[in-house]
């Protein structure tokens, strides 16, 4: 096979990689990306959009079964409802594969060079790529590193038969009749309320006090509450030990209570997920390192000269936008524009029931930064539009300096708010004062006025409540 040069050289075509080869594409850098599995990477295939797929389709089952057992308070009734998961996952492998054409088609509009295959550093100008047809060696002026992410194994708890990851979870052609979930991340609730909504008796085992613990107690309390009332078990500061000798149970340890046992058919292990640093010769090139993440500065350059990390490989917030933010970066940087990362919010979303998302400092993060603040609560419970979405629990939470009203932080738990994340996010990065939330119009009703009605009880004027 002919060797190939290429002034810029994407290995992995999850978000931040493919977005980074069609930014480059259309600045006119001749750019080629390689891909090992499908092109999308972590999110589009086994992540973000199979995920909600998931979830949507787990609400919708849901709320007609709540019509079935005449517990429907809009008195809407209709005979037994049943959910075949085969079909709801060839839908959503349908989805899956359009955006997989989508991304193809983007890269190839962009004229980016798509090579399938396992990337591996020879050196830091030079990769080799295993291809279906042999090897295919590529020079390089610049290489960004995109490779993602990978789901943590628990030693005591290895992937394999019962015991599932998320790529797992998202492929069951049946609903198990008991599901335990290890860890209360995002993604394990997401996960396990959507199979407690499709039938299965779901059971939570986190180490921590209490679950999501990276958001505040006041933004989660709503997600419990929904949780209890789906009849989902939470054990928190409990530690899931190992799959029960005879099957069909999780054996955890839970503080003074000892050993127990958690009917599960299945055992959903979302403890995290670790940076993919090998298997691509991160030892040929040896970058520094910081801790498990690679070492990067603000415009995601690495310790070796001509070589970029982005996405999950770098660090937190291990989120599909921070690595199509830094993708889109880093190809300006290449074509020579000055940029680098100014982002002052990374907006943080859970697809739980009700949706929860936080948008810069949360009122504690806040308190520390700049000691005076000002929190402006306004709760759904006093809006119209929530009323007849029936999705009262829940509020929109802001947070400003107290001396210039600058907007730091917005948080909001609630059926749908994760629509809300961009206005939140536009909020901070403009550099919004209290007034100016306060001073734009939301359309009524919506739940959007909940936003601006957080700055008028911030400023002492709320108008509903
Ligand atoms: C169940 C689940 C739900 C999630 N939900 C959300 C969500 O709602 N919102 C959100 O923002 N994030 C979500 N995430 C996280 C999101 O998926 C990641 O943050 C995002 O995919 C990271 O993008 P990336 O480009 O860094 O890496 P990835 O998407 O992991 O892509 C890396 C790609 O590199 C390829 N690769 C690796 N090594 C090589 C090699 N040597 N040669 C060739 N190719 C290689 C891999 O095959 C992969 O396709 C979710 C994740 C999971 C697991």
């Amino acid at each position: 096979m002919k060797d190939i040069s290429c002034k810029l050289l994407v290995i992995g075509a999850g978000p931040g990689g493919y977005v980074c080869a069609i930014r480059a594409g259309q600045l006119g850098i001749d750019t080629v990306i390689v891909e090992k599995a499908r092109p999308g990477g972590t999110c589009l295939n086994v992540g973000c959009i199979p995920s909600k797929a998931l979830i949507h389709a787990a609400d919708e089952f849901h709320k007609v079964k709540a019509m079935a057992t005449g517990s429907d308070a809009l008195g809407i009734s209709l005979a037994s409802p049943e959910i075949d998961l085969a079909r709801t996952m060839a839908w959503k492998d349908r989805i899956v594969g359009r955006l997989n054409t989508g991304v193809a088609g983007l890269l190839k509009k962009a004229r980016v060079k798509a090579i399938e295959g396992h990337a591996r550093f020879r050196d830091g100008k030079t990769v080799v790529v295993e291809t279906e047809t042999g090897e295919q060696v590529i020079r390089a002026e610049a290489i960004v590193i995109a490779t993602g992410s990978v789901p943590v194994e628990l030693p005591d708890l290895p992937f394999g038969g019962d015991v599932i990851s998320s790529t797992g979870a998202l492929s069951l052609e049946r609903v198990p009749a008991s599901l335990a979930v290890v860890g209360g991340g995002y993604i394990g609730l997401e996960l396990g309320t959507a199979f407690a909504k499709l039938g299965a008796n779901v059971t939570v085992v986190e180490t921590m006090p209490r679950i999501l613990p990276l958001y505040d107690a006041e933004l989660t309390r709503p997600v419990v509450r929904r949780l209890e009332s789906l009849g989902v078990g939470v054990m928190s500061g409990a530690r899931a030990k190992s799959m029960a000798k005879d099957g069909g149970a999780l054996v955890a340890e839970a503080g003074e209570g000892g050993e127990i046992r958690i009917a599960a058919e299945k055992v959903l292990v979302t403890v995290g997920r670790r940076p993919a640093t090998e298997g691509w010769g991160l030892d040929q090139i040896d970058l520094d390192m910081d801790g498990r993440f690679i070492r990067i500065d603000e415009q995601c350059r690495t310790s070796m000269r001509g070589v970029y990390a982005i996405g999950d490989v770098t660090g937190e917030p291990m989120l599909a936008h921070r690595a199509i933010a830094q993708g889109e970066m880093v190809a300006e940087i290449v074509a020579g524009h000055r940029r680098s990362w100014d982002r002052r919010a990374v907006p943080a979303v859970c697809f739980t029931d009700p949706e929860v998302v936080s948008v810069g400092l949360s009122p504690e993060e806040a308190r520390k930064a700049v000691r005076d603040v000002k929190i402006g609560n306004f709760p759904f419970s006093a809006s119209g539009r929530a009323m007849t979405l029936q999705a009262e629990d829940g509020f929109v939470r802001i947070v400003a300096r107290a001396d210039n009203h600058v907007v730091l932080g917005v948080q909001a738990v609630g059926a749908g708010v994760a629509e809300m994340a961009a206005a939140f996010a536009l909020s901070i990065e403009m550099g919004a004062r209290l007034e100016d939330v306060a001073g734009t119009m939301a359309a009524h009703p919506t739940l959007g006025e909940a936003f601006q009605e957080s700055a008028l009880k911030a400023l002492g004027h709320a108008l509903h409540i």
